[in-house]
């Protein structure tokens, strides 16, 4: 069985369908939060991602931008955006959002996996080394533990004892790339697909992954799409410039 593994959407339509539009075929999609916050389309995206099902796990900007949570952790433009988008976002779009579920998600479709946000210990904390990572797997009862939140595509794994972290090593950024990894059974590894909406590892183009669990391959995929027209839209909605630049510089 094949899983497309979607994170940190954050409101930009034209890198979704881009995804999407060259994503392999697959059985089940799970989202692992922040649909929404940043971009300029929420409520198509929201439709767009309710559509495809099934697997879902609440994100931060999900939980504020549909009025369950407060800005005062956000940075200030982190937080025009959620406002915006709270406004923004129809009555039944809104609901939908708040009523994403607060994770780890397990699935019995996918057995020895769960779907976090964050981390596995705390849906708001970042996993971004790795002894963060080795804390977060200790603490998990399963082997894959897929997650989102850094925007930062790559895998920790357990090897040899140790937590190593592997990055893409994709760099042509004109096309569309992938790298396969497939590990033995059981291996103890947490896996960020990295961010649709907003990548923040220096590669503009979206990221995505696909799991598949009779191989138990992972592959990552970067995806270029039409970063100018996200931009534009979210100028002309009048929100911070920052968000709009940002996307180009995949930061
Ligand atoms: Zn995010």
């Amino acid at each position: 069985m094949r899983l497309l593994i979607l994170s940190d959407i954050h409101s930009n339509l034209e890198a979704l369908e881009a995804c999407l539009a060259v994503a392999p075929p697959h059985d089940a999609v799970a989202n692992l939060g922040d649909v929404v916050g940043y971009g300029a389309s929420p409520n198509e995206v929201v439709e767009r991602v309710r559509g495809l099902g099934k697997i879902f796990v609440r994100g931060n900007h999900d939980r504020v931008c549909s009025g369950i949570g407060e800005t005062n952790d956000f940075n200030p433009v982190a937080g025009m955006a959620a406002l915006w988008t709270r406004k923004k976002l129809t009555p039944e779009n809104c609901a939908w959002v708040a009523g994403l579920p607060k994770g780890p998600i397990l699935n019995a479709e996918w057995p020895d996996t769960q779907f976090v946000h964050g981390s596995p210990l705390d849906e708001d904390g970042y996993i971004m080394t790795e002894p963060m990572a080795e804390i977060a797997m200790d603490a998990s009862p399963c082997s894959n533990t897929f997650f989102g939140h850094t925007h930062m595509q790559g895998m920790l794994v357990v090897t040899n004892c140790r937590v190593v972290m592997s990055r893409s090593e994709m760099k042509d950024r004109t096309r569309m790339e992938q790298e396969i990894i497939q590990l033995p059974r059981g291996t103890k590894c947490l896996v960020n697909p990295g961010s649709i909406g907003q990548p923040r590892d220096g590669d503009p183009r979206a990221g995505f992954a696909i799991y598949d669990s009779s191989e138990n391959e992972f592959t990552f995929y970067r995806v270029p799409y039409d970063v100018a027209k996200a931009q534009q839209r979210i100028l002309r909605a009048g929100l911070p410039e920052r968000l709009a630049f940002r996307l180009s510089e995949g930061r």
